[in-house]
């Protein structure tokens, strides 16, 4: 008998749509990701203002130029693009609301201090006197260095020593316009004193603790327990003493944040009224103000469910503007105090969409369905599970069904009945092998079939209308994708607090992905591993994916990481930062690559743990010459030895495929 190979595709006519909407491209990739015709996921860096790069091509034409996998690619035609539509949504509610003020934001840098991603967001920010926040000393130097627009604003936070205060002073002598944020309630003395020691002051800015409630993973950065920001007597107190020093008409902003990746609007617009009505009060106590700074927390919509879920908001950037203008407008009118200009230290929404990861598969494994060749003289049990498989094999969609039954139905069934016998012949082979009448090989050949027939019979299973046991066989054949890649390097919120972000194949779209399958990636810890993936609004443990095929690669995207992941990313298992480019659409169509950030190499994480390559190198040739002192390794065995260790040293800490 000669057995079929499982090609046939269950779903002929599985178009690029499906994938699209499968794996919901088009509510959370709009308008920079989609999928075109020849199954390719494409990436629109200018949004919807035309121009559009074809993923898989773009990362061939990468490893042309040996940028190997995995791959961080970022889009700074995107990053230009997310400025620009935070603006104009500011604008737009300016214009619509008639408020008498402006918007000027900066960019936490914190969310991504890499030096091309900060120096691109000075740059085009300059149209908007874009600022920067900086947390730190350290990040307070990029903020000063990189931005020179004397109307910029440098938003200072953080916890603050002397010298960091004196800093800011400074610097703003320098013409730039640092604010020093007052966050905790004895950073006041501190100013004081460094003012009266230089005779000039910073502009100062004070940061409320709100009593406003909050949701989600950074709810508790609100309210009487947060780490940062004055409560209302603090605030009080803090006026009173920088009005004794002379220094309250230095006292220009106001500043609030209330967590990362808000998703209930109705949480913003409770935070803004009461920090709308603190202003009023600062102003009518005697302060000029003029600036009030709502802070982070613009949220990403990572599922494109539009819900007030964790990986979701129940708003757009628009809502989001709008509710900012119109609150604020409400405050002021009331107590008659012009409005201030509305700034935001949006980080999330500015940086997640530019960059993308792309990895690759090395391999899967799941359970054992390869078909066992076929034996002599084997026993009726297990050649019934062989013409089972046969069966299923020869089932084609488009030669079922008759005049009254629709293909789909009648191909459901069939697949049904014969799940049932292969479950029939396994359970007959068991008790066989109970009672003895079987051999080890054959039980096991008696396995190997029945996942041979789950995994045909699962290829041949219609996108809809499969009943339930037929559901739940595709999860049991879940397998293990194994993944290029270190999620404590490249994905460490995926581990630390649970976050999602889409993944999905870039290619291969065009076919219907059979598998459900779960990565596991390349550090030997338990946790390193991909198990969660976004669904309608919750999170689904498997994901749909194509079956590996021998010899070609197999490619997968993560993407809206842009934020916060690069520098929280670790070196579990030694393996470092990837490669990363950087790409803008060229003025001619196709693509420039502007820089190329080459990955960690083995010697550099190596060095980062205060070992020294040489001294490692020069202990193994050591213990290589007495082995060939010894006539264990030959010369020419050493030499290949010490050629790889040196050779790796070089590259990066990933695997070559
Ligand atoms: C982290 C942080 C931000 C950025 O928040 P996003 O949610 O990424 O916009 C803004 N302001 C402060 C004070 C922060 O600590």
């Amino acid at each position: 008998m000669v057995l079929a190979e499982p090609t046939a595709a269950a779903q002929p006519c599985w178009t690029p749509a499906d994938s699209a909407a499968l794996y919901g491209i088009d509510a959370w990739g709009d308008p920079y990701f989609a999928v075109n015709a020849r199954g390719h996921i494409t990436v629109q860096p200018r949004g919807d203002r035309g121009g559009s790069l074809d993923l898989v091509e773009l990362v061939q034409g990468l490893q042309g130029r040996n940028l190997g996998l995995p791959l961080l690619i970022r889009f700074d035609d995107i990053l230009e693009d997310r400025l620009e539509r935070l603006n104009a949504a500011f604008e737009r509610a300016i214009t619509q609301y008639g408020y008498a003020g402006r918007y000027q934001g900066v960019f936490p840098v914190k969310c991504n201090q890499q030096r091309h991603v900060v120096e691109q967001l000075a740059e085009s920010g300059r149209r908007w006197h874009f600022g920067l926040e900086a947390g730190s000393k350290a990040e307070l130097l990029i903020a000063l260095s990189l931005v020179d627009d004397p109307e910029a604003l440098l938003i200072c936070n953080g916890y603050k020593d002397q010298r960091y205060i004196e800093t800011a002073i400074l610097a703003r002598r320098l013409g730039r316009q640092p604010v020093v944020v007052i966050e905790q309630p004895d950073e006041v003395g501190r100013i004081i004193q460094a003012s009266r020691e230089l005779g000039a002051a910073p502009f100062i800015g004070i940061r409320a603790k709100l009593a406003s409630r909050s949701t989600g993973r950074w709810g508790s950065s609100v309210g009487e327990r947060a780490k940062f920001g004055l409560a209302i007597p603090d605030v009080l107190a803090t006026v009173e003493a920088l009005r004794e020093a002379g220094l309250l008409g230095d006292l220009r902003l106001l500043h609030f944040h209330v967590g990362s990746q808000i998703n209930d609007i109705a949480v913003l617009k409770d935070a803004i009224q009461e920090a709308g009505q603190i202003y009023g009060q600062l102003c009518q106590l005697g302060a000029p103000m003029g600036f009030l700074d709502v802070g982070g927390g613009l949220g990403i919509d990572y599922d494109g469910s539009r819900t007030a879920t964790a990986a979701s908001t129940n708003y757009s950037l628009q809502n989001y503007a709008n509710d900012v203008v119109a609150t604020v407008r409400e405050c002021c009118e009331p107590l008659g105090i012009p409005v201030p200009t509305l700034v935001s230290e949006s980080g999330r929404a500015i940086a997640s969409h530019f960059s993308v990861l792309v990895f690759d598969v090395l391999g899967s494994g799941g359970v054992p369905g390869r078909v066992p060749p076929l034996g002599e003289n084997e026993p009726l049990i297990v050649r019934n599970l062989r013409d089972t498989l046969a069966g299923i094999n020869a089932l084609n969609p488009s030669s079922l069904g008759g005049p009254s039954e629709p293909a789909g139905e009648r191909l459901v069934d069939r697949l049904q009945e014969a799940w049932n016998d292969a479950l029939k012949f396994k359970e007959d082979a068991l008790s066989a092998f109970r009672l003895g009448y079987l051999g080890l090989p054959e039980r096991a050949m008696a396995e190997q079939l029945t996942w041979a027939c789950a995994e045909a019979i699962v290829e041949r299973l219609p996108a809809s209308g499969v009943p339930e046991d037929l559901q739940a066989l595709r999860a049991a054949l879940a397998g293990t994708y194994y993944a290029n890649l270190s999620i404590f390097r490249s994905a460490p919120d995926t581990w630390a607090i649970d976050q999602l972000f889409p993944v999905m194949p870039i290619h291969r779209l065009d076919e219907q992905p059979t598998r459900l399958g779960s990565f596991a990636d390349l550090t030997c810890d338990s946790d390193g591993k991909l198990a969660r993936f976004i669904g309608h609004g919750h999170a689904k443990p498997l994901l749909e994916l194509h079956p590996l095929r021998e010899g070609e690669p197999y490619w997968i995207g993560m993407f809206l990481g842009g934020a916060y992941q690069e520098v929280m990313g670790n070196l579990h298992n030694l393996f470092g930062s990837t490669n990363a480019v950087h790409i803008r659409l060229a003025p001619g169509g196709g693509y420039q690559v502007d820089h190329v950030v080459r990955g960690d190499t083995n010697a550099e994480v190596l060095r980062a743990m205060e070992h020294d390559p040489e001294l490692l190198l020069e202990r193994l040739r050591v213990a290589s010459e007495a082995a060939i002192q010894r006539g264990d390794l030959r010369i020419s065995d050493v030499r290949r030895l010490m050629d790889h260790l040196e050779t790796s040293l070089r590259q990066t800490t990933y695997l070559q495929a």
